[in-house]
This record gives structure tokens, sequence and C-alpha cells, in this order.
């Protein structure tokens, strides 16, 4: 049974080049994923797909049609798309399950998912979510959240990017891998310790105090303020939702990572079967 593996994160933090690095990865391995891009504003995809929502919505035209800005014109052309879902999970079923013209063919294991690169497209619209639970009826369905390591090195940065999948976590109802991404250019022990030992974040927390991160005025700083003692009963917080996540550093660049990332899917696909199945089939 096929997996889905559904890429979303804040827009440039990696999602694109990332599927690139994990489709090249799966060909060299000769298991070719079947791969469907849905980011309609996109104007290269650096990978083959089997179904681009691009060659059935011109999403320029679609602006213009409707008088649309790009993030209407993205939110529309997903509509659009959305009401062909019951095609497209009828060609992911017949394409990733045996061939009868073809019985020796491996059957596809792995779905590929792309998704706009403005994160509040798709997972906070309605055509969003259709097409999401319509995956996860059909296939054990994971989400990749794709994180700029980077970017998020500070201790507020992260803070609200750990919220930000918290709440996707929640609004999606699918098992998570968090993606840090860009490992090359930082490497991403430094979230792993913030997300499994607390004392080490709390260190962090009053070091990026001392250096006033929040760049508040002299005599506001975030060492006696509101700021802090948010932070920290936001980080007691998560420590409940990290439990639930798989966690990994990888570098769509140099390829590092990509094994960590697959026995993550695997141990999250495990984990769809066993606990969100019976959910998804009881709400029925
Ligand atoms: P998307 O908007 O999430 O699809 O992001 P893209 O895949 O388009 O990437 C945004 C930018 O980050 C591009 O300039 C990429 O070259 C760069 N990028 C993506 N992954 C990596 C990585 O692992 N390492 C480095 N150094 N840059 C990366
Ligand atoms: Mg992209």
């Amino acid at each position: 049974e096929p997996v889905a593996i559904v890429c979303v994160g804040m827009a440039g933090s990696g999602k694109t080049t990332f599927m690139q690095r994990i489709n090249a990865h799966l060909h060299g391995q000769r298991d070719p994923p079947y791969v469907i891009n849905l980011d309609p504003a996109v104007l290269n995809v650096p990978f083959e797909s089997n179904i681009d929502i691009r060659d059935s919505v011109n999403y320029k035209e679609v602006m213009k049609q409707y008088n649309l800005g790009p993030n209407g014109g993205i939110l529309t052309a997903l509509n659009l798309f959305s009401t062909k879902v019951d095609q497209i999970l009828k060609l992911l079923e017949k394409r990733t399950g045996p061939d009868p013209e073809n019985p020796d063919k491996k059957p596809t294991k792995n779905i590929l998912v792309d998704t706009p690169g403005q994160i509040e497209a798709f997972v906070w619209s309605a055509s969003g979510q259709i097409l999401l639970e319509s995956l996860a009826s059909s296939f054990p369905t994971v989400v990749a959240y794709i994180i700029d390591t980077p970017r998020t090195a500070s201790t507020s940065t992260f803070m609200s990017n750990m919220l930000y999948a918290c709440s996707i976590l929640y609004k999606t109802k699918l098992p998570m891998i968090l993606v840090f991404n860009k490992t090359d250019v930082k490497d991403a022990s430094f979230a792993k310790e913030w997300m499994t030992d607390y004392d080490a974040f709390q260190a962090a927390l009053s070091q990026d105090e001392a250096a006033n991160a929040f760049g508040g005025v002299e005599g506001e700083g975030s060492g006696s303020g509101y700021m802090s003692s948010l932070l920290n009963s936001m980080s007691m917080m998560l420590e409940e939702f990290y439990a639930h996540l798989s966690v990994v550093g990888v570098s769509s660049m140099t390829g590092a990572g990509v094994d960590d990332f697959f026995a993550a899917v695997k141990d999250k696909a495990e984990e769809f079967k066993r606990d969100y199945r019976s959910e998804l089939e009881r709400k029925r």
C-alpha cells in the first residue's frame, strides 16, 4: 500500500527543492514515486510530475478572469482543481495499484505532493482540506512540515515555527514529520536539543534575552517582562506536542538526512494505519 507524503511549509522553506531531492532519491532506488504538484503559481517544477495543477488550471487566466490578486488566484485555482478530486483519486488508485497489462511492474510505494509556496493557501483553505481528506481516506498520509533551519535559529522564531506546526497538526489531524531543511547552512542539532531538553531551551531563552533578541525598549527587556513568561509557558505546552512528532534534519541541497526522513515516513505510516485510520472510519 503506497504512502502519501504531503510537503507543507512557509514560502521559501524549501518544499519544492525537498520534493526534488526525495524524488531523485526514490528514482535512484528504482522505486519511482507518483508525483503531484499542487502549486498553481510555480514557474518551474524541477521534477517530473504525474499530475500538475497547472495542466488543468491556468493561474494567470484565473486571476484575469475573476479579477483577482496573486493570493486569490492561487486559492481559486485550488478550488477549481479540488472539484476534480474524484478523478484524481481514481487515477491515483489505478496508477499505484497492480498494472494488469504489465504484471511485472513494481507497484508505486510513494505518492509525493508539493503544495503552494504560501502555506495558508493550502492548509487553511476549504479546497486544501478536501484534497488532504480525500488523500487520507484512500492512502496512509503523512504531513512533512518543512522548516528553514537557518531562519529558525533564534528562540523566538523557533517558538513561532513550532506553534505554527502545532496548529497544522491540530488542523490536519494527520501524522507529522518535522523536516529541518538546509542543514548544509545550519546544523539542526540545536533544534533537536531544544525539543528534547527543556533546560537547554530555557538556557537558550535567557541567552537570547541577555542579547535582547526581541529588540525591546531599554528597561522593558524580555527578561523580566511578559515575553519571558509567555515563552516559558508555551514551551511547556509544546513539550506535549513534540512527543507526537518525528524530527529529522536534512539538506535538500546535498541529500544529507534523506534516509532518516524515509525511516520517519515508515514509522508515521504505521502510526496512520494504527491510530488515524480507525478514527477516520469511525467518523464516516
Ligand atoms: P518553497 O517555496 O518552499 O517551495 O521553497 P523552494 O524549494 O523554492 O526553495 C527556496 C530557496 O531555498 C531556494 O533558493 C532553494 O535553492 C533554497 N533551498 C532549498 N533547500 C535548500 C537546502 O537544503 N540548502 C540550501 N542551502 N538552500 C536550500
Ligand atoms: Mg515551492
